[in-house]
């Protein structure tokens, strides 16, 4: 049996552990900070405190979760892509991008997706599993600590790598709250971002909860025919339900959503589409300013979906469109299209099934 991964827990439950233990308060402080501050992951590194500590950590806790198995750097250097096996074998991958001065991860929240767009390819995986909020951390810490061996840190978290973040809710705001908190991580929660497939009742209590955490949609299609055949979600939450979800959480925290749309040549990169999703955003209206913006994305190739990415000029033309109608919108490019950086591209192409 694997022993509990120790970034799973948070400080009182570590508290509790150690007070059975008979340890003063001070050791739970020290060794908070070891693993949030220092970012140390072996019980050896956490020489402030005593051998006999040490040792039973050892015995107690597993430090770590994930095993780089496959790491892979763009041609530019600037995009690092790991793949990870959990202790299950399970793949997840996570991805660092640095652009100018940023250092941006998307992470993962699940092993696999159960949403089943067909583009992406990870929903092509199928879903294996909710990853813990201890597996979604490590993935951050990882990245923390190669960056700050070449004196750098993390300044945003995209939770847009494999799995469907609302399908794992509580895993995943219990690992943004844990790498929030002040005495460890301290990471702002306005510098995180979840995307979603557009889960409404989960965007519903998400908006009540009225966080700083930014939000993202995945829309890629303006009428209900269209994205119903991309994603089969839209069966169960149409568009109008999920604009009305997106409506109630601007009013709820006065905060902007981003919308994402990947661009698919012939299949939703026409001035139709644009009009159309130009049209439903009229509802997030408010003093004239539409409250969110439209991220535009090239489509990535996967193993199971045949269509291409739109051409240069019919993207440009979406852009356009859009921009013709008040919205605000940006055509993002790719970002590690040699390291097959997209969604889940390399675990699923690992896959021995
Ligand atoms: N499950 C969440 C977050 C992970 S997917 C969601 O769907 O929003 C992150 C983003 O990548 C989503 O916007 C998703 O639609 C997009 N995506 C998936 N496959 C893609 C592909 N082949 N090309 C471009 N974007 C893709
Ligand atoms: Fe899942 Fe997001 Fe991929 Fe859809 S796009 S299958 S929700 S990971």
């Amino acid at each position: 049996m694997t022993l509990p991964l120790i970034y799973d827990l948070n400080q009182s439950e570590l508290a509790e552990i150690l007070a059975s233990w008979g340890e003063s308060t001070f050791r739970v402080k020290q060794l908070w900070q070891g693993l949030y501050l220092q970012l140390w992951n072996s019980p050896d590194q956490f020489t402030n405190l005593p051998a006999s500590l040490r040792q039973k950590l050892e015995e107690t806790f597993l430090f770590t979760a994930l095993q780089p198995e496959t790491i892979l750097s763009s041609h530019d250097g600037e995009t690092v892509k790991t793949l990870f096996r959990l202790t299950d074998a399970q793949p997840i991958e996570a991805v660092l991008m640095r652009y100018e001065r940023r250092r941006t991860l998307c992470i993962s929240t699940q092993a696999g997706c159960a949403m089943g767009c067909v583009f992406c390819a990870t929903g092509q995986m199928g879903f294996r599993r909710n990853l813990t909020s201890g597996e979604i951390i490590e993935q951050v810490l990882y990245y923390a600590r190669r960056l700050r061996q070449q004196g750098e840190e993390v300044t945003n978290v995209v939770v847009m790598g494999m799995g469907e973040p609302f399908h794992n809710y509580d895993a995943t705001l219990v690992a943004i709250d844990r790498l929030n908190s002040r005495d460890g991580f301290n990471f702002g929660a306005r510098r995180f971002t979840i995307s979603t497939v557009g889960l409404v009742p989960a965007i519903r209590r998400f908006a009540a909860e009225k966080r700083q955490i930014n939000l993202a949609v995945s829309l890629h299609a303006a009428d209900d025919e269209l994205r119903s055949s991309l994603m089969p979600v839209n069966r169960k939450y149409p568009l109008d339900d999920l604009l009305s979800a997106c409506h109630e959480y601007i009013q709820q925290t006065g905060r902007r959503i981003s919308f994402e749309w990947a661009l698919i040549h012939g299949v939703n990169d026409t001035p139709e589409q644009a009009r159309k999703l130009a049209e439903r955003l009229q509802v997030l209206k408010r003093n004239g300013t539409t409250l969110c913006h439209v991220n535009l994305i090239p489509l990535n190739p996967s193993p199971h979906y045949n269509q291409q990415a739109s051409t240069g000029v019919r993207a440009e033309a979406f852009l356009n469109e859009l921009r013709r109608h008040g919205i605000p919108c940006s055509l993002r490019i790719r970002r590690g299209i040699d390291i097959q950086a997209g969604c889940g591209q390399l675990a699923g192409q690992n896959e021995k099934v």
